[in-house]
């Protein structure tokens, strides 16, 4: 059945027929697609060239996948590593497509066996390397079939701006000679406008439609902190995460290896990773990550773009990323699955000097021109001043990708979770700070205006006189650490700017002078080196309301198959899938339907052995099967328009009626994959639009109320202290959701 209709011009998605949905049941178990996945797919239905830019984890190969199935022909990836080819052909076998990939471990026989494959058109799904197709005699091959589509996975790497250049890419656009007819697809994580542009001109893309989706990854929670005891800040995360898959990102080889050391020492299952070890070691530590075999992962960067794994549940950088663009893919390997993640990127001003020295001087030795140094000198400049500037991570992050966020509050970075304690006479110290950069007549960098405001009697500030300036002492009682992130944090704000590169210097500005005038508000923070000790959303709570017992069987039994097949576990089946099915604790193939990301094939192959091992447990435990789970009937399949899709609002269509429903709100996390945190900052949006009769359902009357006193003892204003006078018992969302409800009651 088609669905025939005549497109208007204001009308960006065309409608995707009532087949390709049960395509996507029947092979993946999905009952929807996400909004941005409809904008893309429906693109791509069209033959239309497209530049999909979606976050990790947010769907990019069911793009390109389920069109090429749904359509048959021949649909060519193009992939960057070996590893990722690996991956999605062993998934797309595990749901029964025909899918195969060419690359240089083939032997001759296994090449011209898989020839014949592709000749017999049974093929969907080719994977090739960007170097075959520079091949011509594979390229000839290839123009006596059906090729249609020409998908780009990580199409930044055609790009030198962006963070992953690779020369072969840049061949790729001789593509559409060979292949005139067929419609090409770029897909990437991350890009910048400049990256945007310059993967459509490399790659020829005809007109095409460009979808970007939010860049926001609200199941992640961001933590910024400055380095003071390295190892004992990596050894709390790896804590907090016990027993679960985590990589830790360090600068140079030798910090891989003191840091794997310390956590073998202190109890880990830890393994180091970095391009000083052989091909071998290298690659059993990376299949050991895989198969969950061991927990954390301490590497170099070295260690990334294959890793697929979709339940790494904590990044720590244990030193700066070369930009926001780096930093965004690297902590985008956590949490693919949807499921909450943490990342803990731990800053020091010593490193992003090495970082700075380091980059460019591989630069040189590679020959760039004097645009890509300064240009990469920026990006780290950018991460500096985004590690040291007190607002909302997740807010900063979408903001620096050309985005905007709507929320107030994110509920899910150390600045909105108050990690940090805000000072409250941040004006006069700013002030302070500002006059005396203006004393110096703006002609020294922050080390000096530092030593003058702290009264120090260094050769320097005496030589010159600046004993005798007013603003000389002006704040000696701080510590220098403290002084000198202040100074950073006014830079990140843009209240001061400094100005070159060798010897940057401290100028004020515009907004230097508003606070000089007494006009702005600036904000400083007193950092907190550790995250403070708090409930914080985790997996553990997502299966809270499933069994855990359960789970962990299922996990167990999960990794018994894996290794069998030879395949990483997530393959067989997703943490978010198991969490399903020991919630529902299924007692039938067709309630095991019901569970999202189980399809017809794989029910086939392992639904018996699952059901085996839930009927098992329920009996064991005494415990009823098929759970009534309430899995919301409100999902509906919302074409997205061009451009303005965002995850996050995306979400609010599973979020919102759930909520006017009343739901629990770990239910709606589950449901629509986010964490409680972010279903809270829904209904507060919510509360500012409708009027909310009670929120009894969610916060018990007796913990109304006892939020309600502390606030009255300590203050509204912020949460932290309401958080410590109730000792730690009762966690923000609830403070804040109670706070909120408070202030409408009163106002109406
Ligand atoms: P990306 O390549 O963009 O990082 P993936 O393609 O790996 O993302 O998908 C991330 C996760 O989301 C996978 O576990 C996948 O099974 C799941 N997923 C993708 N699309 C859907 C959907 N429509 N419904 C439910 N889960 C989905
Ligand atoms: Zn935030």
């Amino acid at each position: 059945m088609t669905t025939t209709k005549t497109p208007r011009a204001d009308e960006p998605t065309s409608i995707i027929p009532q087949r390709f949905f049960e395509l996507l049941q029947e092979t993946w178990g999905f009952d929807s697609l996400r909004p941005s996945q409809h904008a893309s797919i429906a693109s791509i239905l069209e033959g239309r060239d497209t530049l999909v830019i979606m976050p990790t984890g947010g769907g990019k190969s069911l793009c390109y996948q389920a069109p090429a199935i749904f359509r048959g022909g021949l649909t060519i990836v193009v992939s960057p590593l070996l590893a990722l080819m690996k991956d999605q052909v062993d998934s797309l076998k595990q749901v029964g497509v025909q899918a195969i990939r060419i690359d240089s471990t083939l032997s001759v026989s296994e090449k011209r066996e898989t020839a014949q494959q592709i000749r017999s058109g049974n093929v969907r799904l080719l994977f090739v390397s960007p170097e075959r197709l520079a091949n011509q005699d594979f390229i000839r091959f290839l123009e006596g079939n059906d090729v249609h589509t020409i998908a780009i996975d990580e199409a930044h790497c055609v790009s030198q701006w962006g963070h992953d250049f690779r020369p072969e890419y840049r061949q790729l656009s001789a593509l559409r000679n060979s292949f005139p007819k067929a419609a090409m697809h770029a897909f990437t994580a991350t890009a910048t406008e400049k990256v945007r542009l310059d993967i459509i001109n490399q790659l020829g893309l005809k007109s095409p439609r460009v979808l970007v989706s939010s860049f926001d990854r609200p199941n992640l929670t961001y933590r910024v902190l400055p380095q003071v005891d390295l190892q004992d800040q990596i050894r709390e995360v790896c804590e907090r995460h016990r027993g679960s898959g985590g990589i830790v990102y360090c600068l140079r080889r030798n910090d891989v290896e003191m840091v794997t050391e310390y956590l073998q020492r202190t109890g880990f299952s830890a393994v180091g990773y970095h391009a000083g070890m052989s091909h071998e070691e290298r690659k059993r530590a990376q299949e050991a990550f895989l198969s969950e075999t061991v927990d954390v992962v301490v590497a170099t960067v070295a260690f990334g773009m294959g890793i697929d794994r979709s339940n790494v549940r904590f990044v720590v950088h244990a030193s700066v990323p070369k930009s926001i663009e780096h930093y965004q893919q690297e902590t985008g390997r956590a949490g693919r699955d949807g499921l909450p993640a943490e990342c803990v990127l731990l800053h020091s001003v010593g490193d992003v000097m090495t970082l700075k020295k380091i980059t460019e001087a591989s630069l040189r030795e590679a020959n760039a021109s004097e645009d890509i140094i300064a240009s990469s000198r920026n990006q780290i400049e950018e991460l500096s001043r985004y590690c040291r500037t007190p607002l909302c991570r997740h807010r900063a992050l979408v903001e620096y990708f050309g985005q905007s966020y709507s929320s107030p509050s994110c509920g899910a970075c150390d600045v909105c979770l108050g990690d940090t304690d805000e000072v409250p006479d941040a004006k006069t110290i700013a002030q302070k700070i500002l006059s005396c950069v203006f004393r110096v007549q703006e002609r020294f960098g922050v080390n000096h205006v530092v030593e003058v405001l702290l009264g120090s009697k260094t050769q320097n500030v005496i030589q010159r006189g600046h004993d005798k300036l007013s603003t000389y002492g002006l704040l000696r009682d701080i510590s220098k650490a403290q002084l000198r992130d202040w100074v950073y944090q006014l830079i990140g704000q843009g209240a001061l700017e400094l100005d070159g590169s060798e010897y940057p210097i401290l100028k004020l500005n515009a907004a230097s002078r508003t606070i000089l005038f007494g006009d702005a508000e600036p904000r400083l923070i007193r950092t907190a080196t550790t995250a403070k000790e708090r409930k914080q959303a985790s997996v553990s709570e997502a299966v809270e309301f499933s069994d855990t017992r359960l789970f962990e069987k299922l996990r167990i039994l999960r990794r018994r198959i894996a290794q069998e097949q030879n395949v990483p576990p997530f393959v067989v089946f997703s943490d978010s899938v198991l969490i399903e099915m020991s919630a529902y604790r299924p007692s039938t193939s067709d309630r095991m339907l019901d569970v999202s990301g189980i399809g017809k094939v794989k029910l086939n192959s392992y639904g018996n052995v699952f059901l085996e091992t839930i009927r098992q447990h329920c009996e064991e435990c005494s415990i009823a099967m098929d759970v009534e789970w309430k899995k919301p009937s409100t999902i509906t399949v919302m074409p997205q328009s061009v451009r303005s899709g965002t995850t996050s609002n995306s979400k609010k269509s599973i979020t919102i009626p759930m909520l006017r429903q009343g739901c629990d709100l770990a239910e709606i996390a589950a449901a629509a994959e986010i964490t409680t945190g972010t279903v809270v900052s829904h209904l507060l949006e919510l509360m500012q639009d409708e009027i909310i009769p009670s929120i009894d359902g969610w916060v018990p009357v007796e913990e109304q109320r006892k939020i309600i006193l502390a606030a009255d003892a300590v203050g509204r204003e912020k949460l932290k202290p309401i958080y410590e006078h109730l000792q730690q018992s009762v966690d923000y969302e609830r403070i804040r959701l109670v706070l909120s409800f408070e202030k409408q009651q009163t106002a109406t």
